[in-house]
């Protein structure tokens, strides 16, 4: 900016000089004359920001003119050696640059020109250095103190979330980060974390029931066993006391093959880690090889089992391995909880654009209340009445695993003492 300025206050004097050397004519005296006329008229006319100040001197450096806005005030003739220079001086205590010419004639100096222009403007360059030179780093300063203090506070939700997270622990699963006010990404952040908190502790307390449940219900049939053995050495018993215990012992140690199998199998689909074999698999046949496995069952509760395939074949895809389980289970509890001399009736249809398998008994029911319960582990509804019903409670819970893993929608229906309905809704339709 200082260059611009002096480049151009130099070319504004420059200008003004060669104007003023036209007001100039020389006679045959070697003396030089100004039309004085015509460049007072100028003078006045000329509309400048600048102040320029002109003065005329003779070649014994007398004055001859100057610019009325001079007025008491001359300009100083300098030695020679300045002539055509920018000299910078001051002119009653305000800066002012000038140029001497020396008017020439014939070879010879009949007199000079000055032209001097005020330099008071150009003194805003200098306060304007001075203000950037103590504004600039003051507001430096004042930035990165209002960006540090900003920047803190916005960061505060940050320090509370790590504070928070640092004091969760497997013992501590309680403790949630406090909501910031602003609803802006930290609080959506707060937010998630608290609901995978949420997820996490349920899930941890989920784990919690069912091994404290698991280890209640395989204690059970042990202690059950252990009692029996312990009441049978008492005393010499005959053969047939010694079978019936032993044969009950034999039962219970069944039902606890029966629930570790079961537990294991819960085992590999909680941690989702059975891989889905999908392969196109034949419905029809898995009810009914279902069924002669149970035939047993049926004959001893002498059941009336009506299966219903509308003549067709249904085929999905799917892991037939899943889908044997599922039916297994479902089909077992109609049995089970069937009153003997009852019909189950098992269909296969079409249900708008996709498959469904239903199995309906005539059996004991489930309680309203209960229809939401059976589904969790080691759950059984109405056990006292039933008591010679014996069960593990987690059929059901393998059978809502494996749905919600093989995308299988499962609903069911139940009157207590007239019996139940299950659903099951295959998710794709592939018909042959
Ligand atoms: P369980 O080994 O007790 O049969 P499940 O998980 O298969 O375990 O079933 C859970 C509970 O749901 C059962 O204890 C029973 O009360 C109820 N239930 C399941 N299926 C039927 C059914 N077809 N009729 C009546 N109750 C049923």
């Amino acid at each position: 900016m200082r260059f611009s300025v002096n480049q151009h206050v130099n070319e504004e004097i420059k200008e003004e000089l060669y104007k003023h050397l036209d007001d100039v004519s020389t006679d045959a005296n070697n003396t030089y004359l100004i039309q004085v006329d015509q460049w007072r008229a100028r003078e006045h006319n000329s509309f400048s920001v600048n102040p320029v100040f002109v003065e005329f001197y003779d070649n014994n450096n007398l004055l001859i003119d100057k610019s009325p806005n001079l007025k008491n005030s001359n300009l100083s003739l300098l030695e020679n050696s300045k002539n055509n220079l920018f000299v910078d001086t001051k002119l009653n205590g305000i800066p002012i640059r000038q140029i001497q010419t020396p008017i020439i004639n014939k070879n010879k100096i009949v007199g000079y020109l000055v032209v001097a222009m005020s330099l008071e403007d150009f003194e805003i360059v200098q306060i304007l250095k001075n203000i950037l030179l103590i504004s600039y780093p003051l507001i430096l300063i004042l930035l990165y103190l209002f960006a540090r203090f900003f920047a803190g506070r916005s960061i505060i939700p940050v320090s509370t979330i790590i504070d928070t997270s640092r004091k969760i622990t497997k013992d501590n699963l309680k403790t949630r980060i406090p909501l910031p006010n602003n609803k802006d990404e930290l609080f959506a952040l707060s937010q998630t974390i608290n609901n995978l908190l949420d997820r996490v502790e349920n899930a941890i307390e989920r784990e919690k029931q069912f091994t404290s449940d698991a280890s209640h219900e395989l204690r059970t049939p042990l202690a059950v066993i252990k009692g029996t053995m312990e009441v049978l050495i008492r005393k010499p018993r005959n053969q047939h006391e010694y079978e019936e215990k032993i044969q009950f012992c034999i039962s219970e140690v069944d039902r606890l093959n029966h629930m570790v199998d079961q537990l294991l199998l819960l085992a590999r689909f909680e941690n989702q880690k059975q891989n889905i074999k999908k392969e196109s698999i034949y419905l029809n046949a898995i009810v009914l090889d279902n069924l002669t496995r149970f035939s047993d069952k049926i004959e001893q509760k002498k059941l009336k089992v009506i299966t219903s395939f509308n003549n067709d074949d249904y085929y999905i895809d799917s892991d037939n391995y899943l889908i044997s389980i599922i039916f297994s289970n479902l089909i077992s509890n109609a049995i089970k909880y069937s009153k003997n001399e009852t019909e189950i009736s098992i269909k296969l249809f079409n249900d708008k654009d996709s498959i469904s398998f239903s199995v309906a008994d005539n059996g004991i029911g489930i309680a309203t209340n209960d229809i939401d319960k059976i589904f969790t582990s080691f759950y059984r509804s109405d056990v006292t009445n039933h008591s010679e019903i014996k069960g593990t409670g987690l059929g059901l819970s393998i059978v809502k695993r494996l749905c919600d893993l093989l995308k299988i929608e499962i609903t069911l229906t139940s009157e207590i003492d007239k019996g139940t309905t299950f659903v099951l809704k295959f998710p794709e339709v592939n018909l042959k």
